[in-house]
């Protein structure tokens, strides 16, 4: 599902340290647990893994493509397909209703509006009665399962979640992970966290751990 080796990044134009990423690996229907402090890359290396970035260095392999062959418009088009997304500002679209946010991914890759999937998916993330319902009138959970369901509408090969439990109690955040797991085996997908909560490592038992460092020309990462 995954392969990186050899993976570096340093932003163009940015003063700030590169990022190294250990050599990693990850199986079909594993999940992964990218550990470490603030600032240390872990956003950055989620945005490698889904092709918003290029690496300068390394080889990334992730569900059977490299993603050096892609030209950018191929990594728009695999991209679409193959990752689901759930960022940390879920970015979802206030004019629109909890079920169009949820087709959005579909129109993206040009794929036809399927409302029966849609109301599936909103049953079983809790949020039937939501559908017509715009994101301002739901409580913050209920806004990150509508984007969890964005998230893997296109039935996507790999879940990335850049620090899902930021901000959520104890409990909340066992439901949360405990959710994203469910939901990603339930569309067969892998489930890839990055976080610096050490909580979610006990949420999530079976993951494997990718541990990123405190880049090399910082005294200390901050956080
Ligand atoms: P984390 O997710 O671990 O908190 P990030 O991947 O967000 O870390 O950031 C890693 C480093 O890259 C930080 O020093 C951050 O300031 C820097 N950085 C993040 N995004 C950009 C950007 N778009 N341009 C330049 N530097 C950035």
């Amino acid at each position: 599902m995954l392969q990186l080796s050899g993976l570096s990044y340093r932003y163009p134009n940015a003063a700030g340290a590169q990022l190294s990423v250990p050599a990693f690996s990850l199986a079909r229907g594993e999940h992964a647990v990218i550990l470490g402090p603030s600032g240390c890359g872990k956003s950055t290396l989620l945005h490698l893994i889904a092709a918003i970035l290029t690496p300068q260095q390394g080889t990334l392999r992730v569900a059977g493509t490299d993603l050096a062959a892609l030209s950018p418009r191929a990594a728009d088009a695999w991209r679409g397909a193959t990752v689901g997304f759930l960022p940390q500002k879920l970015a979802l679209v206030a004019s629109l209703t909890v079920r169009e946010n949820l087709l959005l991914p579909a129109y993206a890759i040009g794929r036809a509006a399927d409302t029966t999937r849609a109301d599936k998916l909103l049953d079983t993330l809790g949020l039937a009665d939501k559908a017509s319902a715009k994101p301002h009138q739901l409580s913050q959970g209920q806004q990150q399962r509508v984007a969890i369901g964005r998230a893997l509408f296109n039935q996507p090969a790999l879940l990335l979640a850049d620090e899902p439990t930021a901000n959520l109690d104890d409990e909340s955040c066992t439901a949360a992970i405990g959710l994203l797991t469910s939901q990603a085996e339930a569309n067969d997908a892998s489930l890839v966290i990055a976080t610096h909560d050490a909580r979610v490592l006990a949420a999530l038992p079976g993951a494997k751990v990718l541990r990123l460092q405190a880049p090399a020309k910082e005294a200390a990462c901050p956080g």
